[in-house]
């Protein structure tokens, strides 16, 4: 029987992952006001903003506005992506206002390449500098790696490189490395066997699992990588999220779905699943439109022994 963790970190990306890919670009009043529900319904960890440039992404231009209108709760760690030194300058303006930044690249050339348009040495030696001077500041850092277990351009992506980026990462200061699935491509076999790998390879470093459910396999993906320890996931509420390719793929595993099938295996998360629901119908109002994420359309299990039915 698999050794599950009795405890799991999740840290919600919608704010970043979910609301960069929407189509419209979302009031600054109304994000804040998700984030701060987010906020109150236990989640310990958000990604609440990107500081990429406005031009690229203008979803997230109000970056500055959003840091410093949403609720700071105790126990609640807001982290920023931060694409390299530029975008971090400008993150630091408003230092007291988050405690953590992650920083990304690709472990396929070609997706780099298409993403940031640089090498991944390029990438690399970037976000050395990035992090080193986050570390001045105090700030916990990550390392997120895109296009882990596969490239919707090269195919199969070697763990073997995966694992040298991580450690250049962890090498650079960073005190926790994300592997992302970045398109959903990843099978849980191979994601036992990576995470099994992972964890001798880089071990000490806090190792976070992010999966899409482009294909529907972000819950096995998860119970896969939960078989190897990993306790630290992140996740999108609704299901916002992930990179819309093919268009009408679906995006992040949804924080709900995650949460319902952990606390039903009896894993705490701290997250209250009830207001994690209010989160996303607030969501739906906003946006107009379903989302994605099934306890969101199902509803909690519910177990009433009693209806006879
Ligand atoms: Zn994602």
């Amino acid at each position: 029987m698999a050794e599950f963790p009795e405890r799991v970190r999740i840290r919600e990306v919608g704010p970043r992952d979910g609301f960069q890919n929407e189509p419209e670009t979302i009031p600054t009043d109304e994000k804040v006001r998700l984030i701060d529900l987010l906020s109150a319904s236990g989640v310990t960890r958000m990604e609440v903003t990107s500081f990429v440039r406005p031009d690229v992404i203008p979803q997230l231009a109000d970056a500055a506005e959003v840091l410093m209108a949403v609720q700071r709760r105790p126990g609640v760690s807001f982290s920023v992506l931060i694409p390299n030194l530029r975008g971090l300058e400008r993150a630091l303006q408003l230092r007291d206002r988050f405690d953590e930044v992650s920083v990304f690249l690709s472990a396929s050339e070609t997706h780099n390449q298409r993403n940031v348009n640089r090498s991944i040495a390029e990438s690399l030696a970037g976000l050395e500098e990035t992090l080193a001077q986050a570390g001045e500041e105090g700030l916990r850092r990550e390392g997120v790696i895109s296009t882990s277990f596969g490239c919707p351009y090269e195919g199969e992506v070697p763990p073997e490189r995966v694992f040298e980026i991580a450690e250049r990462l962890v090498a650079a200061g960073c005190d926790e490395v994300a592997f992302g699935d970045t398109t959903g491509m990843a099978n849980p076999r191979q994601v036992g066997e990576f995470f099994a790998a992972a964890r001798k390879r880089l071990a000490g470093v806090e190792l976070t699992a992010h999966f899409h459910n482009t294909r529907g396999q972000g819950l096995a993906n998860v119970l896969a990588a939960l078989e190897q320890g990993v306790d630290s996931f992140e996740a999108s509420f609704g299901e916002l999220g992930g990179c819309p390719v093919p268009p009408g793929s679906t995006g992040n595993v949804s924080s709900e779905d995650v949460v319902s099938m952990l606390h039903e295996m009896g894993i705490e998360t701290g997250i209250d699943l009830g207001k994690l629901l209010a989160a996303s119908r607030t969501a739906q109002e906003v946006l107009g439109r379903p989302l994605g994420a099934h306890v969101l359309r199902a509803g909690p299990v519910d177990w009433a022994p009693d209806t006879g039915g």
